[in-house]
């Protein structure tokens, strides 16, 4: 048995082996893609543009960026 904490949402969890939990050390996927998108998030600072796509964002030529952070 594995007790841990997802370090997102701090949710416990207990599973059996790795295996039962594809996430971990994320209670789930989702907790995990938070974690993954922080970290591009600041390591590559992307556009906004969503790692997971298929998305039906239109592309426009001309747009500019002028986020300021
Ligand atoms: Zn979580």
């Amino acid at each position: 048995m594995i007790r841990g904490k997802c370090p997102i949402c701090g949710k416990p969890f207990e599973i059996t082996d790795l295996g039962a939990l594809p996430s971990f050390p994320f209670c789930t996927d989702r907790c995990k893609l938070v974690d993954l998108g922080r970290w591009i998030d600041g390591a590559y600072a992307i556009p906004d543009k969503s790692p997971a796509g298929g998305s039906t964002e239109p592309e426009n030529p001309d747009v500019t960026e002028d986020e300021e952070e």
